[in-house]
């Protein structure tokens, strides 16, 4: 499809892509993969989408279908894969093309604004927030940024209790988690009021890692919802013992997708959103980059 974009969120991975920390984009690259914007061509045989509808590209951009993790349920592990904005050119453009099978109908309640970080912060969130597993009351998120602001609101929503971990000393991401729904919110530094049943960690600091699991109860698990990190410092054994785990988080499946984009509006998820135009798009990722933001950052085009 060819698509006419609206808006294109900034993701924490852009960042990675463009400092090399991914090493192997496709060059010259076009950033950019939580576009939101209208189909303006189609192929001869599309019937999924119709020219005029509103639809989303996320990071997932092609899998082979064939490989023994496709096959088994898991394309986001896939061997053969393509990324929107990092192996495909993204949407931080006035159009994009895109393989519709991977694309989302987006759902009508939210402006294309509020909707760009639903594809990425959201459904990567919602995806960290899954595996961290079912049983889960207390919840920590560890760096509340856009996709931890997501996840909050839908973990509050679902009954939870949100304890929110921001940078040591930051009181207005502080009082906005409050906002949002987290029963408690405090520094990264500082241990939680209860035991946390399971942690998210979304901010690239390895050194969260080892800060959650010491935070975590009995069983408790924590997960990594980052494409990169900075090396995780060693710990004593007994932080892991007891059936505690860590795990990351790769990409997203198109299920991944419908669950969520069915899901935010139900809750509904409110995204904190600071619009750019697009050519302050290195400002934006600036602005990303120094922790200026509460929320999500998005190119308007
Ligand atoms: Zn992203
Ligand atoms: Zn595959």
């Amino acid at each position: 499809m060819l698509v006419k974009v609206h808006t294109c969120g900034v993701c924490r991975t852009d960042l990675h892509v463009l400092d090399g920390d991914l090493s192997e984009p496709k060059l010259p690259l076009i950033l950019g993969h939580q576009i939101v914007g209208e189909v303006v061509g189609l192929g001869a045989e599309v019937v999924r989408f119709r020219l005029g509808q509103r639809i989303g590209i996320p990071w997932l951009g092609y899998t082979d279908g064939t490989c023994r993790y496709c096959l088994r349920g898991q394309e986001n592990l896939c061997d053969h894969p393509q990324f929107t904005g990092y192996t495909l050119d993204g949407g931080y453009a006035e159009y994009a093309v895109a393989d519709l099978r991977y694309c989302f109908p987006m759902p009508e309640s939210y402006s294309d604004l509020a909707a760009a970080p639903l594809l990425c912060a959201g459904l990567i969130g919602y995806r960290t927030y899954r595996l961290a597993g079912e049983h889960v009351e207390r919840l920590g998120i560890y760096g509340f940024g856009a996709a931890g602001h997501i996840i909050a609101q839908v973990a509050a929503y679902q009954g939870k209790k949100v304890y929110a971990f921001t940078r040591p000393g930051d009181a207005d991401t502080q009082a906005f988690a409050k906002r949002l729904g987290a029963y408690w919110a405090g520094g990264s530094d500082e241990m939680p009021p209860d035991k946390l049943d399971a942690a998210l960690v979304l901010a690239p600091v390895g050194a969260l890692m080892v800060a959650a699991l010491k935070a975590v109860a009995k069983g408790g698990a924590v997960v990594s919802g980052g494409i990169h990190m900075t090396d995780i410092p060693s710990f004593p054994y007994h932080l892991l013992w007891e059936e505690r785990t860590i795990r990351s988080v790769a990409n997203l499946t198109r299920q991944d997708g419908d669950e969520f984009l069915a899901l935010a509006p139900k809750v509904p998820v409110k995204t904190e959103v600071t619009p750019y135009r697009l050519e302050d798009a290195n400002q934006a990722l600036d602005d990303l980059r120094s922790g200026k933001l509460d929320g999500a950052a998005v190119l308007t085009i």
